[in-house]
């Protein structure tokens, strides 16, 4: 496998990215890490023309309790003891991203933009050509679901779910200037799975925003993946929120790894408000979330096997963060 040559576009500032943007609509794409795009584009997948980096817009960066800048290292979030007391669930979910490499590498913003995984899609050029390619690239059907529409690849980030368990905004920048968004709402949830995200053309993500509310809260993020010290999440479950034994004051749960979308069961949670959080009500609640997901058969793990694994991830996150870190 070998990169096919494109044009490196070097920005300084935010404006002269979004300028640049809006000049090569349609045929470039943002390159923060790398660490996902640049094995992509050796498999072919998607390719542009353009490449447009971000590691020299200083916008982008910079990190504090309530603000991660896009272009910030996992790695080094990993390491601030001010960001892991504040975000029990946020500090799980990025010691389990990939490994240490790939995180001295990865950013916040290429995580919540990480491509969806599917095994007839994240192969070589040669392997899918010999298969008919797919709609996610290059081809007009499913594998997986055989039919024209829709794309249900897995979405494959952890960050995102921890993220919404913070309640968390995304801070977007494009040529309509600059607007925020729940990191919900980053995802098309209605799309067909190929167009995965809500962005308008051109729009960067220039940062996550933490709301002061979260910081502080409990939380545990748990993931299932085929080898620890590696894999992409076949379920990742976070859990955050305040409670003592007799109450609940909040509590959010996400899911991701299972559907094209990490998924937030507000509809849920947001009835034992005030209650306690004992068993009976940690048991239902997992299978009931359980219930409501659907995998597919495009991960290593069988679709069974992981819709069994959800109410088990989410009992065990809620447990721990019930037991384990302090208020
Ligand atoms: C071996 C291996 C294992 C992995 N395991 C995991 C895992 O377990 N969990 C996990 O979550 N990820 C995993 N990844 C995927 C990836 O490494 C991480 O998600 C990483 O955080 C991506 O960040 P990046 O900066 O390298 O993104 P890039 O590869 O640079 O970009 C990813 C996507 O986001 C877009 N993008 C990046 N930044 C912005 C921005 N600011 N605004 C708009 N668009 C942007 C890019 O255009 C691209 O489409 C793995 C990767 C590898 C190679
Ligand atoms: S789910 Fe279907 S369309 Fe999507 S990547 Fe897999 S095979 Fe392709």
């Amino acid at each position: 496998m070998h990169l096919d040559p494109f044009e490196l576009h070097q920005p300084t500032s935010l404006d002269a990215t979004v300028g640049l943007a809006t000049e090569l609509a349609g045929k470039f794409d943002y390159l923060a890490g790398g660490t996902d795009l640049l094995p992509n584009y050796k498999m072919h997948l998607n390719l542009r023309p353009h490449l447009i980096a971000l590691d020299l817009v200083p916008e982008l960066k910079g990190r504090s309790v309530g603000r991660l800048g896009a272009m910030e290292r996992l790695a080094d979030l990993e390491q601030d003891a001010a960001l892991r007391r504040a975000y029990p669930v946020l500090d799980d979910a990025l010691r389990e991203v990939a490994t240490p490499l790939v995180r001295a590498s990865g950013t916040v913003g290429g995580n919540l933009l990480v491509e969806t995984r599917c095994f007839f899609f994240n192969q070589s050029y040669f392997w899918r050509a010999s298969l008919g390619f797919c709609l996610k690239a290059d081809g007009d059907r499913c594998h997986v679901v055989p039919q024209k529409e829709r794309c249900y690849a897995t979405f494959s980030g952890d960050l995102a779910p921890a993220l919404m368990a913070l309640d968390a905004e995304v801070e977007l920048a494009g040529a309509g200037g600059r607007r925020r968004v729940p990191v919900g709402g980053l995802y098309d949830a209605a799309g067909d799975g190929i167009r995965r995200t809500t962005l308008r053309p051109g729009e960067i993500v220039v940062a996550v925003h933490l709301p002061p509310s979260a910081e502080g809260s409990r939380g545990r993020y748990k993931k299932l993946r085929v080898r620890p010290s590696y894999d992409f999440p076949e379920l990742g479950v976070a859990v955050a929120g305040r409670w003592t034994r007799e109450r609940v004051d909040s509590l959010r749960i996400a899911v991701g790894g299972v559907e094209t979308y990490p998924r937030r069961f507000d509809e849920l949670t947001d009835p034992l408000i005030g209650g306690p959080l004992d068993d009976e009500r940690v048991n239902g609640l997992a299978e009931e979330i359980g219930r409501r997901l659907r995998p597919v058969h495009n991960t290593f793990l069988l679709p069974d096997y992981r819709k069994r694994m959800i109410p088990v991830f989410v009992r065990r996150a809620l447990r721990e963060a019930r037991e384990g870190n302090a208020a």
